[in-house]
C-alpha cells in the first residue's frame, strides 16, 4: 500500500484527495485534521467516511493520493451516498463607508447596493454605492499618492515589495472569509473559491514583489548617432481597474499586483454583484501599511465604471469583462489616447484528437477544469468540444457522463461542484441560449433545465448539446454557463479551421496521447492561451486574448510593462 500524501498542513482547511476505498477509486473533499510523517487523519466532508493513517475508520485499508490541484470532487467513480444536507453558513454584511484615501470614508450619497446570494436568493449584505463625486475623491486620493515625490511611486521597488508581501500575508489571514464571501455572492463552489480566490491574490502579490526586486527600470545605451541614452521604465500613473463578478478577487489582483510592483496607484471598481469581498482587500491593504490613496475602491455599476474610464485625471484603464463593454471602453480610451488592457469574452475550443485518452478516471478532472469550472462562468473554458467523426459518440457520452456525475448544490457546501449562476438575469440569459440551441436544431443530450433538487438559487443543469454546427448561435456566442456544444470534425485540418472560425481567441485545449502532435495543433489555433491536455492560467506566463477576446495581457513578469511608461533621456 502506498503511504498517504498530504499536500497541506493540518488545519489549513479542506483539500481534495483521490484514493481507493475498498478497492474502488473515490475522489472527495477532506478536512485534514492531523498530518504527521506520512500519516494523516482525514474526515470526508460528505460524512461518508473517516480515513485514518491510510486506514478507514472501519479498519479497511485505503491508499489515497493528493490531487495536484484542489479543484473539487468531480467524479464519483465509486458509488457514494448523497452529501449530508448541511446548514451552510449565512451572512449579512454591511459597509456604509467607502475605502478612499487609506480610510473608510463617508460616501457622498445614501445610495446603496444590495447583494443577494446566488444560491439562496436571500439578501446577504449591502454596501455604499459610489457616485461620481466619490470617484472624483478616489481619483484625487490616488493622484495625490502617485504624485507625492517621496511617495509610493518614488520608493525603491524593494521597499514596495516588502509592503506587497505584508499585503499578501494580510490577505492570507482572511482567506477563509474571502472564499465564503465570494461563494455566497456569486455562487462559485467553495472548493473553487478556496483553491483560487482565497489564495491566488496573495500568490500574485508575492510573485510581483519578486519581480519588483529584480526588474530593470533603467538601462544605459550607446546611441548609434553618438552619446548615451538612458532608457527608463517609470510607473505609469493612476490606474482605473474594472473587475467582473466571476473571479472578483483573482481578476482584481491580476491588475493591482503588477500595478503596485510598477509603482502605480489604483482606483478599483468591482462589480455590484461581488463587492462585499473587496472590503476584505481594503482591510488587508490598510493592515499591510499600503500608503493612503495607493488603493481606493468604488463599488458601483456600469455608469460608475464608465465615469472612471473617462476620468481626466487617470492615466490607464485595466478592464476585465464582456466584449461589448470592452469595445465601449476601448472607444473612450482611443479617443482619449489612454493606454488600456482589455481581457474580454471567449468561446474556446477543446479539440479532442482521435488518439485522446477519454477515460474519466485519468482525464476527468482536467476536462472539468477546462470546460465547466465555476459552472462555465470562467472566460477561458473550452465550451466548443471538437470531436473526431471516428469517436464522435464516445466523446458525447464522455461529456454526458462527466456532466451527470457532478454534484449540484449550495455554493457554500464543500461537496458542491456546480453552483448557481451569479444572478437571475444571467440565468435568464443562459436559458435563452439553451432555447436557441434547441430551436436551431442541436440535439439536447443532457440537462437543459433547472435542477429539481433546488427550489432556491439561480441554478442551471449541466447541459450537453450534440450535432452542433459551428455556425449555430450556441457555438458562436459566449454563453458563460454550464453548456457545452459537441461539434464533429473529420481531420486535424478541419478541427483547426473550426477552432479558428470564431470571433474570439482566448483559451483552448488539445487532448491527445501524443504531446508533440498536440503542440503542433496548439500552435495553429488563433488564441492567446492554450493547453495540451488541459491548463489553468499560471502567474509565471502572460494571459490574454486575441481577436474579440482582448488587447494586451495580464500575468507573467511582462504585465508590469503595461503599468510603466518608457522614457529615453539623451545625454550628449
Ligand atoms: P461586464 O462587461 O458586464 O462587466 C464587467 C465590469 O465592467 C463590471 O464591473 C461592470 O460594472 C463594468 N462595466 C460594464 N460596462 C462598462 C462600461 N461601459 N464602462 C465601464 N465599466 C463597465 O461583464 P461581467 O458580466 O461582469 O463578466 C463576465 C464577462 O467577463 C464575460 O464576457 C467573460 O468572458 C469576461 N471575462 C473575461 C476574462 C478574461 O481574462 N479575458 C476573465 C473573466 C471574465
Amino acid at each position: 500500500m502506498t503511504p498517504p500524501v498530504v499536500p497541506r498542513e493540518a488545519g489549513n482547511g479542506p483539500a481534495c484527495y483521490q484514493g481507493y476505498l475498498e478497492g474502488a477509486l473515490v475522489t472527495g473533499w477532506f478536512h485534514p485534521l492531523e498530518s504527521r510523517g506520512g500519516s494523516a487523519t482525514l474526515e470526508d466532508s460528505t460524512g461518508y467516511s473517516t480515513l485514518r493513517g491510510g486506514r478507514r475508520a472501519s479498519g479497511v485499508d485505503v491508499t489515497f493520493r493528493a490531487m495536484a490541484c484542489a479543484i473539487g470532487a468531480f467524479r464519483p467513480v465509486a458509488a457514494r451516498p448523497p452529501a449530508k444536507q448541511e446548514e451552510t453558513k449565512r451572512m449579512t454584511i454591511t459597509y456604509d463607508k467607502l475605502f478612499i484615501g487609506g480610510d473608510w470614508t463617508s460616501p457622498s450619497s445614501d445610495r446603496t447596493i444590495t447583494v443577494v446570494g446566488a444560491s439562496t436568493e436571500e439578501i446577504i449584505g449591502s454596501l455604499a454605492e459610489a457616485q461620481e463625486a466619490d470617484v472624483d475623491a478616489a481619483v484625487d486620493a490616488a493622484r495625490t499618492a502617485f504624485d507625492d515625490p517621496n511617495g509610493w511611486s518614488n520608493w525603491e521597488p524593494g521597499r514596495r515589495a516588502e509592503v506587497m508581501e505584508r499585503f499578501a500575508d494580510a490577505l492570507d489571514s482572511r482567506a477563509e472569509e474571502i472564499a465564503q464571501r465570494v461563494s455566497a455572492q456569486n455562487g462559485m463552489p467553495i472548493a473553487i473559491s478556496s483553491a483560487f480566490e482565497a489564495t491566488f491574490p496573495a500568490a500574485l502579490l508575492r510573485f510581483y514583489a519578486n519581480v519588483a526586486r529584480t526588474m530593470t527600470t533603467e538601462e544605459e545605451r550607446a546611441g548609434l548617432l553618438g552619446g548615451t541614452i538612458t532608457v527608463r521604465r517609470d510607473p505609469l500613473g493612476v490606474v482605473g481597474a474594472i473587475v467582473p463578478w466571476n473571479f472578483p478577487q483573482s481578476l482584481a489582483a491580476f491588475k493591482y499586483a503588477p500595478a503596485l510592483a510598477a509603482g502605480c496607484t489604483l482606483v478599483m471598481k468591482p462589480s455590484p454583484e461581488t463587492s462585499l469581498d473587496m472590503g476584505l482587500v481594503a482591510d488587508a491593504a490598510a493592515e499591510a501599511g499600503l500608503p493612503a490613496g495607493v488603493i481606493n475602491i468604488v463599488p458601483g455599476g456600469r455608469e460608475v465604471g464608465a465615469y472612471l474610464v473617462s476620468h481626466p485625471r487617470i492615466d490607464k484603464v485595466a478592464f476585465t469583462g464582456s466584449t461589448g463593454a470592452g469595445r465601449a471602453i476601448a472607444e473612450v480610451c482611443g479617443r482619449m489616447l489612454r493606454p488600456v488592457t482589455l481581457e474580454l469574452g471567449g468561446k474556446s475550443a477543446a479539440i479532442i484528437l482521435d488518439d485522446a485518452d477519454l477515460d474519466l478516471a485519468t482525464v476527468g478532472e482536467k476536462l472539468f477544469q477546462n470546460t465547466m469550472l465555476n459552472q462555465g462562468q470562467t472566460c477561458f473554458m473550452g465550451t466548443r468540444i471538437l470531436a473526431p467523426a471516428s469517436r464522435y459518440d464516445e466523446v458525447v457520452d464522455t461529456f454526458a457522463a462527466l456532466a451527470s456525475s457532478l454534484t449540484i448544490g449550495d455554493a457554500l457546501d464543500p461537496g458542491t461542484q456546480i453552483g448557481p449562476m451569479a444572478s437571475s438575469a444571467h440565468r435568464d440569459r443562459v436559458e435563452g441560449y439553451i432555447a436557441k440551441g434547441k430551436a436551431e436544431g442541436a440535439r439536447l443530450v443532457l440537462g437543459g433545465g433547472r435542477p429539481k433538487s433546488r427550489d432556491k438559487g439561480w441554478f442551471v443543469e449541466p447541459t450537453i448539446f450534440a450535432d452542433v454546427d459551428n455556425k449555430f448561435t450556441i457555438a458562436q456566442e459566449e454563453i458563460f454557463g454550464p453548456v457545452l456544444s459537441v461539434i464533429k470534425y473529420n481531420d486535424d485540418e478541419e478541427a483547426v479551421r473550426i477552432a479558428n472560425d470564431s470571433e474570439f481567441g482566448l483559451g483552448g485545449s488539445v487532448w491527445t496521447r501524443d504531446p508533440a502532435r498536440g503542440f503542433g495543433v496548439a500552435t495553429r489555433v488563433q488564441t492567446g492561451n492554450i493547453g495540451i491536455n488541459g491548463f489553468v492560467p499560471d502567474p509565471s506566463s502572460p494571459f490574454g486574448g486575441v481577436k474579440a477576446s482582448g488587447l494586451g495581457t495580464e500575468l507573467g513578469p511582462e504585465a508590469v510593462h503595461h503599468y510603466q511608461q518608457i522614457k529615453s533621456i539623451y545625454k550628449q
